[in-house]
């Protein structure tokens, strides 16, 4: 996933890079120091100019300077930061000449330019390598970040200009971008709440302020909760069917916490864990199953239950202070589907198919249990175990015997890396010199199809104790042509770490996902904004993911696939045979795997749809019959997240947008369609798709930007096609 700001920042306010020259841009240079450092920063400018934020950074890309960076440089530099921004928003807003687009929108794309550059790093660090130092920075912060935001798009004067600009905006005759910038910075002032009086101004601040500090909350208390419930087992026996590789990290996992000689099976953020596919003993399954489920519902410190409860009040009553009904109708009035009813019917449209398709499947499993005289029922901790089996005995797959084509370099290189130079001609150079914030990450240079250098990427793909589950794409600087400033991109991932000297081996569901972030990341790549507001990956959120979707279906396309799926060890290119089981393999399991989207992606909506009159929900009474409600409470298929530890909507700015990734599911699988029908990877494709879509950023209308790309609106059956879901029964 495309992991938006943990801390409420930039996702809609234009706080990007500074306009000093990057090295290697071709803008002409700006003053050293510029306007924003001289106004404001007084008391602190002695001690401020040594932090490694104050100035633009001097590396390639402007890249944090990682090297130099310390815990301690994030506070003073957020708080320095902060006060620039306010210092040359004030200038903007009490500026005597009358309001211009120059003076007003284009000015505060230029401004909190310390603040961007400490906060990128300040959000990469946190969501990817934290700390109790950076925890306790983010939870100090995130309430002054949150009311900074605010006392922007709240500030009278400023609106006022805002406003004038935009009464006079079809009399300006501005480019269509800087057009359609007026258009979404007013939206994002007015669904800040600009045009409410002064007293529900303070309201909603008092909100907003209570939302954020919750909201990190809920994000703290989920990592310790999520590390606290990984269940420690000292008998080597009861982990019997584990590989020696899971055996391996379990171990590890154990000396990591000081728990030698036991078994740490260490949880991932889903409810479903990998081990559960390969543990022959029930019970432990079942006890590995219900320590993810409950593991934030025990009624200790980080028992996340009360807090989800409030945060949802807070959102109801934020979205009636700006006068919607709910918190989603506020959410989705900017987006491509418009309406939260317009996206409830979408998702509710889909579950006959899924729970049809998950009910069969279902039965298979029944039938295993039953011939092998397990004489139990299924439960959500048996099914991936006895898939496993059904899998094998109908696809004759075994996940072990293609681990070994996919070895994570080779997968970079000659998969993720060689799709992006097939289709749009870039190549990739590793840059060691390059500071980064862990051991573990990687970076390389982009370069376009004419060999100028255009990006660096990072990457970070192996999972650690103090990392955010998941993946995610952010950038560490936004590519900018006002700013001068070229994109840099990161992937995070969640991938099992080899022990020394032992290739990193990736499940296929590990290689779609680099695939995906990768999808992100050329997103960012190709951005070719002139303001950071519009640029790259800062879109509707039912937009966003379609890049990252989209770019999936090339891990399978055949001739990428036969570059990079060969045996790490033999070079050997994978079977045909198995490469046919694989394929066929791909829609197994669809039911269940569709199921338990389209349940979380329902909880979000249902919890986001409640009115501000709505009494304080029991949030495990709420799930429950919100789920009995849609007709998708399969027992055996949970929701992919339970509420009490669904990070994206109470954590990482996808309340009320979690079907976006259904919807741009949908539009995925129906560009792909239109790939193949003009002739699948090629140059010409890849050339048109950057130059009318992944280059434009939010500079346009989403769904009119997608029509004239595709001739035609998106259709619903490549995605139930592709999924295996056309034919399912009905009910
Ligand atoms: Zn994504």
């Amino acid at each position: 996933m495309l992991r938006l700001r943990t801390i409420v920042i930039a996702t809609t306010m234009a706080l990007a890079a500074c306009s000093q020259q990057p090295e290697g841009a071709a803008n002409p240079p700006a003053p050293a120091a510029s306007a924003v450092s001289t106004s404001s920063a007084a008391p602190a400018a002695t001690d401020m100019t040594s932090n490694p934020f104050y100035s633009a950074s001097t590396l390639p890309f402007q890249a944090p300077p990682f090297d130099k960076i310390h815990d301690a440089d994030y506070q003073p530099a957020i708080e320095e930061g902060m006060k620039q921004h306010m210092a040359e928003i004030e200038k903007i807003a009490n500026n005597p000449e009358a309001p211009t687009f120059e003076n007003t929108y284009v000015a505060m794309e230029k401004s909190g330019a310390m603040l961007s550059r400490v906060m990128t790093a300040f959000n990469a660090v946190t969501g990817a390598n934290t700390d109790d130092a950076l925890q306790k920075v983010q939870e100090d912060e995130a309430p002054k970040l949150a009311a900074h935001e605010d006392a922007i798009y709240l500030d009278s004067k400023l609106f006022q200009r805002v406003q004038t600009v935009y009464d006079q905006r079809d009399t300006l005759k501005l480019d269509p971008e800087s057009a359609r910038l007026v258009e979404v910075v007013y939206r994002n002032f007015v669904h800040a709440g600009a045009r409410l009086s002064d007293a529900d101004k303070a309201k909603l601040k008092d909100l907003n302020k209570e939302e954020s500090t919750l909201s990190t909350a809920f994000t703290n208390k989920l990592l310790a909760a999520t590390k606290d419930a990984a269940p420690v087992i000292a008998d080597k026996a009861k982990l019997a069917g584990l590989s020696d590789a899971e055996l391996a990290a379990a171990s590890q996992a154990g000396k990591d916490r000081k728990q030698d000689g036991k078994y740490v099976l260490s949880l991932q953020n889903t409810t479903q864990q990998p081990e559960l596919q390969d543990l022959t003993d029930r019970a432990t399954r079942q006890a590995l199953f219900e320590a993810s489920w409950n593991r934030a519902e025990q009624g200790d410190a980080n028992d996340t239950r009360k807090t989800i409860e409030r945060l949802a009040q807070i959102r109801a009553e934020q979205a009636k202070l700006l006068g919607f009904p709910s918190y989603a109708a506020w959410k989705l009035d900017d987006q491509m589907a418009k309406t939260p009813e317009t996206a409830l019917k979408f998702m509710q449209d889909l579950v006959p198919a899924v729970t049809g398709r998950a009910k069969v499947e279902a039965a298979d499993i029944q039938a295993v249990i039953d011939q092998q005289h397990g004489g139990f029922k299924l439960q959500p901790w048996d099914w991936n175990f006895y898939a496993e089996q059904v899998r094998k005995a109908k696809y004759d797959l075994d996940e072990n015997q293609i681990k070994p084509y996919f070895e994570l370099d080779n997968v970079l290189q000659n998969g993720v890396f060689y799709a992006a130079n097939q289709l749009y001609g870039l190549t990739f150079k590793e840059r060691k010199d390059i500071p980064v914030y862990q051991p573990d990450v990687r970076v390389f240079e982009v370069f376009d199809k004419d060999g100028s250098s255009m990006a660096l990427f990072y990457c970070d793909y192996f999972k650690r104790d103090n990392k955010n589950g998941g993946a995610w794409m952010d950038n560490l600087v936004t590519q900018s042509k006002l700013l001068g400033t070229k994109p840099v991109i990161y992937n995070v991932g969640n991938f099992s770490k080899p022990a020394a000297g032992q290739p990193a081996l990736l499940s296929f569901d590990d290689v779609i996902t680099m695939f995906h972030e990768f999808g992100h990341a050329l997103h960012g790549i190709f951005a070719d904004e002139q303001y950071p507001t519009l640029s790259g990956t800062n879109t509707a959120r039912d937009f966003v993911e379609f890049p990252s979707q989209f770019n999936e279906h090339w891990a399978t396309d055949p001739k990428v696939f036969a570059h990079y799926a060969k045996n790490y060890q033999t070079g050997e290119p994978m079977p045909k045979a198995l490469v046919d089981k694989m394929t066929k393999a791909g829609k197994f399991n669809s039911g269940y795997n569709m199921t338990e989207l389209v349940s979380a992606a329902l909880l979000d909506m249902n919890w986001h749809m409640l009115g501000a009159d709505a009494p304080l929900q029991d949030a495990d009474k709420f799930e429950a019959a919100a789920l009995k409600k849609d007709g998708i409470d399969l027992g055996y298929v949970p929701p992919r997240y339970r509420s009490s530890y669904f990070q994206h909507i109470w954590g990482n700015g996808y309340a009320a947008g979690y079907y976006a990734y259904l919807w741009t599911e949908m539009l995925a699988d129906d560009a792909f369609v239109g790939f193949k029908e003009h002739g699948g990877l090629t140059r010409e494709n890849g050339d048109r798709f950057r130059a009318m879509v992944l280059s434009r950023g939010n500079t346009e209308e989403l769904a009119k930007m997608y029509k004239d790309w595709r001739g035609q609106d998106p259709q619903i059956e490549p995605m139930l096609e592709n999924r295996g879901l056309k034919d399912a029964p009905k009910k």
